[in-house]
């Protein structure tokens, strides 16, 4: 890959953006490991080099597993190494997408399984030893015009009861904490910020000194079922009784979970470090992640090196479920304006980076985790949505000990009959209107606070 290619100025985007093929975060590793050649065999086989792929490798090696995983580029490549780093629960989940399809009881353990991965990426990070900038300063989702507040104190309400355990900060709250201004009230919950980045690597160096035998730029070309899967690569197979995709947005192109996730791309932008009369004139002292109840949340957090960070906004999606790497200029325009929106005193900072990576999407929003084959003995893990930082890394832990012999008791909760997606072209038409109608939706209220501003 040319340097070029790596980091590319986007023209005719504010800010002269660079637009970075592997996100914000990661670079390459200098310890790159050798491509699998010949054949290897194991106890387990992970596919994917993620939060899922790695968690789930460390944990089996916990429980005295020989461990291979498979990683078609490097460790972080994926989503896990360029997502905007919020360590968030239960808060922002869209309760009504599924609710009525799964019932109370159920959904209440899946909002315990979002919790709960906070809590577990908070202890990793101790025991493995991990330094990624954690900021425990909480997630506030925050309004940013009056006629937010009903949706946000139903969907709290509702949250509520299933669990979600969250606080109302009033405008006075707000401007108290030094939250920055266009953020008018909100609600705070228990998670922070961090590098995704670190964490991702942090769980590499982690799974090489824990001996797990990881194969990059190894893409997984196809596999055989049966009490031993065989899967091959370019130059070589490797053989084990379980296997695990960790593969998420990419899945579909494997052949399996085409009918039950769709890949949708994420984007995100980040300035130039902020001088201290920037951050000074903007408070924020605690630097809580922010994100908004738009239809299409904006996400908006301060970094350890000071830059801003803002992503989502726009999401994107590639007919026939494909996940090409390349810049998406509209999402990255649509980010410099909610910027400019935001943070009005900031306006005309340059870009630092902009980036774009894949999330995989449900239509009922949850986690797809299940088992497959004849033997069951291949298991996958997809469909934490925008939320994959926390559940994504216990989905590791869940699936190690169902491979041991135990179901945890959220691995259960998290089993259910997952909608079908619609062939093409009636998914791209769906997702592309679906889409479109939260992005009108949004541009209202963005124009209402327009106005409102110049009043
Ligand atoms: C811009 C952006 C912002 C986000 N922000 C947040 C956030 O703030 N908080 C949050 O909780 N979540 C966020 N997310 C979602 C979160 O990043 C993901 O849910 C999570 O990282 C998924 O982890 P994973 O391990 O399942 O998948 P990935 O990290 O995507 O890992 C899958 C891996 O599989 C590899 N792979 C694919 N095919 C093959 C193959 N054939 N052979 C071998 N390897 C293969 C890929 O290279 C990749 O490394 C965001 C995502 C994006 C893109």
């Amino acid at each position: 890959m040319s340097a070029t290619n790596l980091s590319e100025t986007i023209k005719g985007t504010p800010g002269a953006a660079r637009f970075r093929l592997l996100g914000g975060w990661v670079e390459r590793p200098d310890n790159l490991q050798p491509e699998l050649e010949g054949d290897v065999s194991a106890d387990v086989i992970v596919i994917g080099a993620g939060f899922a792929g790695l968690s789930t490798a460390l944990e089996l090696r916990s429980l005295g597993a020989e461990v291979i995983v498979l990683e078609q580029e490097f460790a972080g490549f994926g989503a896990s190494g360029r997502n905007a780093g919020y360590l968030a629960g239960s808060m922002g989940v869209e309760f009504e997408f599924f609710l009525k399809r799964i019932g109370v009881e159920q959904a209440k353990k899946i909002v315990s399984f979002y919790d709960q991965g906070v809590a577990y990426v908070e202890r990793r990070l101790g025991e493995l030893a991990i330094d990624c900038d954690y900021n425990p300063s909480g997630v506030i989702r925050a309004a940013v015009h009056p006629s937010q507040e009903k949706k946000l104190r139903h969907d709290m309400a509702l949250g509520a009861k299933l669990g979600s355990v969250t606080r109302f900060l009033d405008s006075a709250e707000m401007r108290a904490r030094g939250i920055p201004p266009a953020f008018l009230f909100g609600c705070l919950q228990h998670g922070g910020t961090l590098d995704p980045g670190k964490y991702v690597m942090g769980l590499r160096r982690a799974a090489l000194q824990a001996g797990i035998r990881l194969y990059e730029q190894t893409a997984l070309q196809s596999y055989s079922e049966g009490p031993t899967i065989t899967c091959k690569t370019a130059r070589g197979t490797a053989s084990a009784p379980f296997m695990v995709l960790a593969t998420n947005a990419y899945t579909p192109q494997l052949g399996l979970l085409r009918d039950k996730v769709a890949p949708l791309r994420v984007s995100a932008i980040e300035t130039e470090p902020l001088s201290r009369a920037q951050l000074a004139s903007l408070g924020w002292s605690r630097r809580e992640g922010i994100v908004t109840p738009h239809w299409t949340m904006e996400s908006h957090r301060l970094t350890a090196r000071d830059t801003l960070l803002v992503t989502t906004k726009q999401l994107g999606y590639a007919y026939g479920s494909r996940t090409p790497n390349q810049p998406d200029t509209a999402a990255y325009g649509a980010l410099v304006q909610a910027l400019d929106d935001r943070f009005p005193s900031l306006r005309g900072i340059a870009i630092r980076a902009c980036w774009s990576g894949y999330i995989s999407l449900a239509y009922d929003a949850l986690p797809v985790v299940g088992a497959t084959g004849a033997q069951q003995n291949i298991l996958y893990t997809a469909g934490c949505s925008g939320h994959g930082v926390g559940t994504q890394s216990l989905v590791g832990h869940l699936l190690a000990e169902r491979i041991g012999g135990i179901e945890h008791p959220l691995l259960a909760a998290l089993r259910h009959k997952t909608p079908s997606t619609l062939p093409e072209p009636l998914q791209w038409c769906a997702i592309k209107a679906a889409l479109m109608g939260a992005n009108g939706l949004d541009r209202y209220v963005n124009r209402k606070v327009r106005s409102a501003a110049i009043d």
